[in-house]
């Protein structure tokens, strides 16, 4: 089931009592969520990700905006008739039932024609209980389970009345390393074994980019980019998403662009076309002040490149080098580092004083200082 979201705003009131000024914690959304597809809705804690779920699933109210499910609005609906299945962080189970009885607990309130018997309600949870592996764990209580576990049930649980559309908000965050990990996978199959539209809720790049089909890019409830993940990560829209995506993450520099030269320091390390695309507006690039961003695995190591560092150290990943430098126009949170991964085929000196590199364009991004766009070069 398409979900299409136009205007898309919710406005609350100010919870602290100094401050007055409400928090538009989703700020008009216009987007549509392909059928069947897995949607990773990213952005940094408090940018208003629960929110845009919760009014999706219709646990909160829009100030403003409309919410389509294929052809139909279900901006007034209540919950419980919009067909959705929603996990949450906190797994949210009843201690005191099995998980059977969790699972079974949605089918419980069908009334009229769509009263389940206990047989059938039995079958459902079973099927539900299979998709997530767990149909072995029936007569348990929750607290007889891991967190993992825990957190199949409650996506079994939302899977039992088939919804055509599942909300996962922050399923993994109570998981350990390996098992968020694990988890992460299973959900992928589940999703694509249903082929059920999901919208996974994170704050983990990492997480957001290995499962999803699509990612929206969100910060302060605006949505900045929406795209495969490779898409975004190759082309970021501005400096926030350049930033947000990508471990280790993209290296800042202060720069400038002069007379058809990209300028970091003193060094010319790329030549600039006079125009550029900025917004969706042509503008020059000559005098302009820019934010250079590059991937780590944006650096050649070169003897003749032009980008000078100060070698700190050299660290061997097996398969990868990450080489370690400063820079003074670097910006990484003002310890002006730079890491840089290359191939172990390289051979580096660690007794060296500097380093030099030559970069690749298309892991360089260039914005603009002021407004943080990207600048585009055809
Ligand atoms: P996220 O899930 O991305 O961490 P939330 O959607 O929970 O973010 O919150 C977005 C913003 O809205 C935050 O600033 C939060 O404090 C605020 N907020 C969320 N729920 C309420 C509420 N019920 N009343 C007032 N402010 C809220
Ligand atoms: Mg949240």
């Amino acid at each position: 089931m398409e979900v299409r979201l136009t205007d898309l705003t919710k406005i609350f009131p100010s919870r602290d009592k100094k401050d007055k000024s409400e928090v538009v914690a989703v700020d008009n959304f216009n987007i549509t969520i392909p059928d069947g597809k897995l949607v990773g809705l990213l952005g940094p804690s408090g940018c208003g990700k629960s929110t845009a779920l919760n009014l999706i699933c219709g646990l909160e109210t829009p100030t403003k905006g409309q919410i389509f499910f294929g052809d139909t609005e279900v901006t007034n609906l209540p919950p419980e008739q919009r067909g959705v299945g929603m996990v949450f962080q906190n797994y949210a189970l009843f201690p005191h039932m099995t998980v059977e009885k969790n699972i079974m607990f949605p089918l419980e309130n069908f009334k009229g024609d769509k009263k389940l018997t206990k047989e059938e309600m039995k079958a459902k949870a079973l099927e539900a209980a299979s998709l997530v592996q767990i149909e072995n764990l029936m007569s348990r209580k929750p607290k007889e389970m891991s967190g993992g576990q825990q957190q199949r049930v409650a996506i079994a649980r939302a899977l039992v009345k088939r919804p055509k559309i599942l909300l996962l908000d922050e399923p993994l965050s109570n998981l350990d390393a390996r098992l968020r990990l694990q988890t992460r996978e299973e959900i992928r199959r589940i999703q694509r074994e249903t082929g059920i539209t999901t919208i996974f809720v994170t704050h983990d790049q990492e997480e957001a980019m290995s499962i999803s089909d699509l990612i929206v890019v969100m910060k302060s409830g605006v949505i900045h980019q929406v795209g495969k993940p490779q898409e975004v990560y190759d082309s970021p829209v501005n400096l926030f998403v350049a930033k947000f995506l990508g471990t280790p993450a993209i290296n800042v520099f202060k720069g400038r662009i002069d007379k058809g030269g990209l300028y970091i320091g003193n060094e010319k390390v790329l030549d600039i076309p006079d125009t550029a695309v900025m917004n969706g507006e042509n503008v020059q690039t000559d005098g302009r002040d820019v934010y250079v961003g590059i991937r780590p695995e944006g650096f050649i190591l070169d003897e003749a490149g032009p980008l000078t560092c100060k070698l700190d150290r050299v660290e061997v990943m097996g398969r990868d080098i990450s080489v370690v430098s400063f820079h003074d126009a670097a910006t990484d949170a003002g310890t002006v580092c730079v890491r840089s991964i290359i191939s172990a085929e390289n051979d580096i000196d660690e007794n060296e004083d500097t380093v030099k590199f030559s970069l690749k364009p298309a892991k360089t991004h260039i914005f603009d200082a002021e407004t943080e766009h990207v600048l585009r070069f055809i």
